[in-house]
């Protein structure tokens, strides 16, 4: 890669990158929304810890979200000191684009920056009630995923099988098509050139203090505490190419 001198050469050698992936991907370039540089700062939870009750005890939100995700942007930060070409760009660039990353600091990027992309996505879409999609998102669900109960049994299911640590998700193409995946420990599938529509944490430090053993129970208690109003939001921010992770 150039290196370049100043930060305006800096974010059109990003840019340029992220075009060469997306080339190569057959896909067009999505439109630069502003996006996050570093150095990050953990975000708040946009609620009391208390308020996804019905699933997730407050003492557990308030850990994994401070300890956790901060110990995540933490050790982020330190990753990118002295990387001044690699921390100007957005993190989804970043995570799309692994491979071009020094290898000094390869894989506290992908643990770090994939576990801010992922807990950052995760806080922003619980606080709500539950309930069911609606919308266009509702129709994308029944298109895509054969309808709302087999994707929550499917997602579900997937989650299950996740061996260990790690992540089960809804993918969204710019097109506006999902899919269900999984991600060992804390991989995001931005690093498959995917976008995240929404996702679950089943690291254990996500559900121990409650339902110790019992991932089945948490996943399945989780659909109470999701918000559709902020998936619908991601949804449409995927399909205008403003979603950034
Ligand atoms: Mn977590």
């Amino acid at each position: 890669m150039i290196i370049a001198p100043g930060r305006r050469g800096l974010l059109l050698g990003a840019g340029a990158i992220a075009a060469t992936v997306f080339a190569e991907a057959r896909r067009p370039v999505l439109a630069q929304a502003a996006a996050p540089t570093g150095p990050f700062t953990l975000p708040p939870l946009g609620y009391a810890p208390n308020a996804n009750e019905a699933a997730i005890d407050a003492m557990t939100m308030e850990i994994h979200h401070a300890r956790h995700h901060g110990a995540q942007v933490a050790g982020l930060n330190a990753a990118l000191q002295g990387q001044d070409q690699i921390a100007a760009m957005p993190l989804d660039e970043i995570l799309m684009n692994l491979s071009r990353v020094p290898e000094a600091i390869r894989t506290a990027e992908r643990n770090n920056g994939g576990g801010h992309a992922n807990h950052s996505m995760f806080w922003t879409i619980m606080g709500g009630r539950g309930g069911e999609p609606t919308g266009d998102l509702k129709a994308a669900i029944d298109r895509d995923l054969g309808g709302f109960d087999k994707m929550k049994t499917d997602f579900n299911a997937a989650g299950m099988r996740v061996f260990g640590s790690g992540w089960v998700f809804v993918t969204v193409t710019p097109g506006g098509n999902l899919a269900i995946t999984t991600k060992p420990g804390q991989d995001n599938p931005l690093m498959d050139g995917q976008r995240v529509l929404m996702g679950n944490d089943v690291w254990e430090h996500a559900y121990y203090l409650r339902y110790q053993n019992r991932r089945a129970d948490y996943l399945t208690s989780w659909w109470q505490v999701v918000n559709w109003e902020k998936i619908a939001e991601r949804y449409e921010g995927a399909r205008g190419g403003t979603l950034r992770y």
